[in-house]
């Protein structure tokens, strides 16, 4: 018997969380936060101690209560990628249930430096599997990890086998032929696998209704390469700001900066925690051409010096959202007491995630970067998500029995499964939409 729960994730972007019970025995895949929600509540409340209870009642992370029954067959909790919306209820949920959190090293490294940072300390194991291996679970379920391209390193499409078939799970993916950092896919591994009898397939539908193909991240190097190789800046500062997990893309940041013969700095806590985190495992070695600066004290004291000499330089900074806490928004608000000038440059290498909050703190951001008179280049950017042809080359290549939408809302969903019924699937018969809370038989 095969059951699987939709505990988060599945009427939002944002908490996944997938439980499959095998005979009796259950595998989670994923803890995320609800990034919007998790904000929320830290920012309005002066938490001591942040409460699993308060965080489930506000929606931050995913509300495991309907797992109450199964609870205690919980064999192992599984990481796919270390992406907030994946990993981040790790240090405030896992220990509900009395299971090692396996993992890819690199997203090991993420959770350590979160619990530290949090200063919480997690009393279940962290199991460390690499990509493109297997690892036994119990008799009855063995997981694996197959290599797939995202927007952060080591991210893993989770094949959990079992005697019933293979269920995979693809939260979250691009297919990237032209990947910066890392390897293409490894699509021998899946076309091996959906000779195996893949049972399910539980499947991102972010961009279900995007009729395109996600461009690679080749093509946002290239934009890059163009914004910053391409236009007059040889007189002016240039800030670009990106995903500070997304190593591929500073990696093509620090190119172009060398390209430039400008000194290069990361200035804030996140980015030196993601590439401190990369540089650990050897997936990168930014720090011999970057200086990183994680406190405000410190960020303060070096841009004066920088002020001095500020066509040498190109920043990398936090605050692609807006996020008042970051650099970027401290810099635009005076708080650094740095000027920016007429024709500096402000690249925001990312694309506004469309909630309201972000939306509203980037119309700040932007509107004091403006008063400065600085040039703005925006969306310098291309996704890590599956957009509608990919996820149709990617269903045509696993040739999965049944297809459960995920990571989305009801809207992104349908999509899925429209194209899935466009492919000859039925819904209700191998297409299921569940919601949080409900669970499906196969
Ligand atoms: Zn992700």
């Amino acid at each position: 018997m095969i059951q699987i729960y939709a505990v988060g994730g599945y009427n939002e972007v944002g908490k996944n969380c997938t439980a499959i019970n095998v005979d009796g025995e259950v595998l989670i895949i994923d803890l995320g936060i609800h990034l919007e929600n998790y904000i929320k509540l830290t920012q309005d409340e002066d938490l001591v101690k942040i409460d699993a209870d308060k965080l489930m009642d506000v929606g931050a992370v995913p509300n495991i209560s309907v797992l109450d029954k199964i609870n205690k067959n919980v064999k192992a909790v599984i990481i796919s990628h270390a992406h907030l919306d994946h990993v981040g209820a790790v240090p405030y949920i896992a220990d509900k249930f009395n299971a090692p959190v396996i993992c890819a090293p690199y997203t090991a490294e993420v959770i350590q430096s979160i619990l530290n940072d949090e200063g919480i300390k997690l009393k279940n194991d962290i199991k460390t599997v690499n990509i493109n291996s297997r690892y036994k679970i119990s008799d009855k379920i063995e997981i694996e990890f197959i290599h797939i391209t995202h927007s952060i390193p080591q991210s893993a499409l989770v094949a959990v086998h079992t005697k019933y078939g293979v269920i995979i799970y693809a939260n979250d993916f691009k297919l990237d032929l032209h990947p910066t950092l890392g390897k293409k896919p490894n699509f021998k591994r899946m076309e091996e696998i959906s000779r195996e009898n893949v049972l399910a397939l539980i499947v991102e539908s972010t961009y279900a209704s995007d009729q395109r193909k996600t461009p690679s991240e080749q093509v946002a190097k290239e934009m890059l390469r163009d914004v910053l190789l391409g236009t007059d800046n040889k007189d002016n500062l240039i800030i670009v700001t990106t995903f500070s997990s997304h190593m591929a893309r500073l990696k093509s940041i620090i190119e172009f900066g060398k390209k430039l013969n400008r000194k290069i700095l990361f200035l804030g806590r996140s980015l030196s925690k993601y590439v401190k985190a990369a540089e650990n495992i050897g997936i990168v070695n930014f720090s011999n051409d970057v200086e990183m600066i994680k406190y405000s004290g410190q960020i303060e004291r070096r841009l004066k010096k920088i002020d001095k000499d500020r066509k040498k330089y190109l920043l990398v900074t936090t605050g692609h959202q807006g996020e008042p806490k970051s650099v970027l928004y401290k810099i635009a608000k005076g708080v650094f007491k740095f000027d920016l000038h007429a024709e500096d440059n402000v690249v925001f290498s990312c694309r506004t995630i469309p909630t309201p909050t972000n939306i509203a703190n980037r119309e700040v951001l932007e509107n004091e970067l403006k008063l400065f008179g600085v040039r703005i280049f925006k969306d310098i950017h291309q996704s890590g998500h599956a957009a509608r042809e990919d996820l149709r080359d990617f269903i045509n290549l696993i040739k999965p029995r049944n297809i459960i939408p995920a990571h989305g809302t009801k809207e992104m969903k349908d999509s899925l499964a429209e194209l899935a019924v466009e492919m000859g699937y039925k819904i209700d018969q191998n297409v299921f939409l569940i919601r949080n809370g409900q669970k499906i038989d196969l």
